[in-house]
C-alpha cells in the first residue's frame, strides 16, 4: 500500500499518533520492530502499546491533578489510550489501571480495522530521507535507529540515560533559610537558590545517602554507554566524608547573608523552567528509592515543606535535546519532514507519551491538509507539555519530565489548596475554547 506518512514504533505514542491519522482516512505505515524479530530489554510480547512495567495511568481526577486532567483533554481527542484503558479498566481507587494483555489487545483491534493502516512487522534502522514521518520509539529506540538519530542531530543532543535531579516546586522552598546567589557573583549574580548547612547537618546527611534504600540497576542498564558520566549522589558520599563538599555540595563563593561567611555545605536549585515555578536541585541525581528521598531531602535547611514536581532517577532512556532541536511542532529543525512524538521528546510516562503521540496526529493531520496548526493553550495539560518540550525547558539540564502543575502559567494569588482547582478549571475553559476552533476545521 502507498502511505501518506509513515510512523516508526508502535508504542504507546506511535499507536495513539496512528489512530488520530488513520481514523481520518490518511493512509499510513506503522513500523513495528517486535513480532518482527526483534524486542527492547524491556519488552515482553509483541503486542502494540505495551505497558513495561506498571499497569497504572495514575491519577484519574480531572480536578485536582495534572495527569488526571491529561486524561481529560484526551478523551475529549477521542483517545485511543484513553478508548482502550477503558475497556481494559480494573479497580484502582481513584486511579486508572488496566489489564495490560486486554489494553495492548484493544489497541490493536482498533488500528488494525482501520483499512487506511498497514502494520509492519520491521525494524527501520536510519530516517528516511523524505516523507512525512513520525519516529515513537520510545525510551529504548533500537540501537541501530539511535546511532542514526545521534548522527542526524549531534551526538551530543541524544541520550542513553536519564539522570535526574529531583524538581521543587519554588513556592514550597523557605526562603527565609534560602539565599539566591550564583557562586562568585557571576552571571545575573542571583541565579541558584542556595541551601546552607553547618557540619553536623553536613555529616548527619552523608551518612543518611549512605544507609538510604536505593533502587538496583537492571543488567542492562549498567551495560549502558554514558553512565559514568552520571554518577549518582550516593556514589559520590560513598567515596569520602569530603567528596560531596568539593563536588555539588560546594560552598565556596556563596556568602550566606545570615552569618556573612561561607557555609560547611550548600545544597543549590537551578531555575528548571522559563516560568520559574520549578528548581533542580544540582547533581543531586540518585538511585535513592522515592519515599526516602523525600524524607531525606526535606532535611536539607529551607526544604523541610519542599513539593517536589519530580523525584531524581537513573534509568536507560533514549532521548533527545528537544528544547534545542525541534520546533513547535515536534519536527527536527533540520529535517522537518520527521517529527518525534512519545518519550524520545523527553516526557515521561504512558499517559504523557500518548498525549505527545496524540498531538503528533494532529499536527500532521494539519500539515498534510495545509492547515495552519493552533497549539493547545498554554494552560491546558496538553499545551503546557507541549510548551515544556519545545522549548519552556532549560535546554542544558533538559531531562524527562511527568506533567505537574508546575508546569502550567503560575496562579500565585491563590492559596495552595485552591491552587490544584483553579489550574484545572482555568485549563478545561481555554482548551473548550480550543478544541471548538479545531473541531471548526474540517479534517
Ligand atoms: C523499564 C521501563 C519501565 C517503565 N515503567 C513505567 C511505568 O511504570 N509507568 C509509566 O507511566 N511509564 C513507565 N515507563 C516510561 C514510559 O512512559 C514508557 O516507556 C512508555 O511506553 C513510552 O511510550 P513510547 O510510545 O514513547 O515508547 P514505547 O511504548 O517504548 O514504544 C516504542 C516502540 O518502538 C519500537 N521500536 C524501537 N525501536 C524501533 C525501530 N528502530 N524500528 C521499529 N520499532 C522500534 C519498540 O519496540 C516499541 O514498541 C517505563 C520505561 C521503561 C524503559
Amino acid at each position: 500500500m502507498s502511505y501518506d506518512i509513515h510512523i516508526i514504533g508502535g508504542g504507546l505514542a506511535g499507536s495513539e499518533a496512528a489512530w488520530q491519522l488513520g481514523r481520518r482516512g490518511v493512509r499510513l505505515r506503522l513500523s513495528e520492530m517486535r513480532g518482527g524479530g526483534d524486542s527492547t530489554p524491556a519488552h515482553q510480547g509483541a503486542g502494540l502499546a505495551e505497558l513495561v512495567c506498571s499497569n497504572s495511568f495514575r491519577s484519574d481526577d480531572d480536578e485536582r491533578n495534572a495527569v488526571g486532567l491529561l486524561h481529560h483533554e484526551m478523551r475529549l481527542l477521542d483517545s485511543l489510550v484513553m478508548r482502550a484503558g477503558e475497556r481494559a479498566r480494573v479497580p484502582a481507587g481513584s486511579a486508572m489501571a488496566v489489564d495490560r494483555d486486554v489494553f495492548s489487545a484493544e489497541v490493536e483491534r482498533e488500528l488494525a480495522a482501520l483499512p487506511s493502516i498497514e502494520i509492519v512487522r520491521e525494524r527501520i534502522d536510519a530516517l528516511p530521507d523524505a516523507g512525512l514521518t513520525i519516529v515513537a520509539t520510545g525510551p529504548l529506540t533500537a540501537a541501530s535507529l539511535a546511532a542514526n538519530i545521534g548522527v542526524v542531530t549531534g551526538r551530543e543532543s541524544l541520550a542513553f540515560f536519564d539522570a535526574i535531579a529531583p524538581i521543587v516546586h519554588r513556592d514550597s522552598i523557605d526562603m527565609a533559610v534560602c539565599w539566591m546567589q550564583s557562586r562568585w557573583n557571576k552571571g545575573d549574580g542571583k541565579d541558584y537558590i542556595n541551601c546552607p548547612m553547618d557540619k553536623a547537618q553536613y555529616l548527619a546527611f552523608r551518612q543518611g545517602l549512605l544507609d538510604g534504600e536505593k533502587g538496583e540497576f537492571k543488567e542492562w542498564e549498567t551495560n549502558t554507554p554514558y553512565f559514568e558520566g552520571c554518577m549518582p549522589i550516593e556514589v559520590m558520599a560513598e567515596r569520602g566524608e569530603d567528596t560531596l563538599r568539593y563536588g555539588p555540595m560546594k560552598p565556596v563563593g556563596l556568602d550566606d547573608p545570615r552569618t556573612g561567611r561561607w557555609p560547611y555545605a550548600v545544597v543549590q536549585l537551578r531555575q528548571d523552567n522559563k516560568l520559574g515555578t520549578l528548581w533542580n536541585m544540582v547533581g543531586f541525581q540518585t538511585k535513592l528509592k522515592h519515599a526516602e528521598q523525600v524524607r531525606l531531602f526535606r532535611t536539607i535547611p529551607g526544604l523541610e515543606n519542599a513539593e517536589f514536581a519530580r523525584l531524581g532517577g537513573l534509568h536507560r532512556n533514549t532521548f533527545l535535546n528537544s528544547p534545542v532541536l525541534l520546533d513547535p511542532q515536534l519536527r527536527l529543525k533540520s529535517a522537518p519532514h520527521v517529527r518525534f512524538a512519545g518519550q524520545i521528546t523527553g516526557c515521561e510516562g504512558y499517559v504523557e507519551s500518548a498525549a505527545v503521540g496524540l498531538l503528533t496526529g494532529l499536527m500532521a493531520v494539519g500539515e498534510l491538509a495545509g492547515h495552519a496548526w493552533q497549539a493547545p493553550p498554554r494552560t491546558s495539560a496538553m499545551g503546557a507539555l507541549l510548551a515544556h518540550i519545545t522549548g519552556d525547558a532549560a535546554a542544558d539540564s533538559y531531562q524527562p519530565m511527568n506533567v505537574n502543575f508546575g508546569l502550567f502559567p503560575p496562579l500565585p494569588e491563590l492559596k495552595k489548596k485552591q491552587r490544584k482547582e483553579a489550574y484545572t478549571e482555568r485549563a478545561k475553559a481555554d482548551f473548550g475554547e480550543w478544541l471548538a476552533q479545531l473541531e471548526r476545521v474540517p479534517a
